[in-house]
């Protein structure tokens, strides 16, 4: 018989074309201006810029069709730097595994 090891046992590759756009469900704060158009603003309960969500959760700028960003070119700050792969990645993904594709 033959053992597979635990290392060698596929794991989805971590890609955003295999993710329903997680982290685009997180509150996202407007901490420099990149041009994101006014439509996508809301003000925080404190009074700050943040992107807005619609009732289903997702970012307003949010494709729901491709699941992709439609300001891509001028995403907040934040979203620029929340980087595949990362721990912060990684807990999104896992948060809402079922949805995966
Ligand atoms: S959680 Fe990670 S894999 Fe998913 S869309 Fe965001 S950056 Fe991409
Ligand atoms: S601006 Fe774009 S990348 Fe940022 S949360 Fe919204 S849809 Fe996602």
């Amino acid at each position: 018989m033959t053992t597979i090891p635990l290392t060698d046992l596929a794991e989805p590759a971590i890609t955003c074309s295999t993710c329903a756009a997680c982290c685009c469900r997180l509150e996202v704060m407007l901490i420099t201006d990149t041009g994101v158009p006014e439509r996508y603003i809301d003000i925080d309960d404190w009074g700050g810029e943040v992107m807005l969500r619609l009732d289903d959760g997702w970012c307003a700028a949010l494709d729901r069709d491709s699941m992709r960003c439609t300001i891509y070119e001028k995403r907040p700050l934040i979203c620029r730097e929340f980087e595949t792969g990362s721990h912060d990645c990684l807990e999104e993904r896992r948060g809402i595994a079922t949805a995966y594709r």
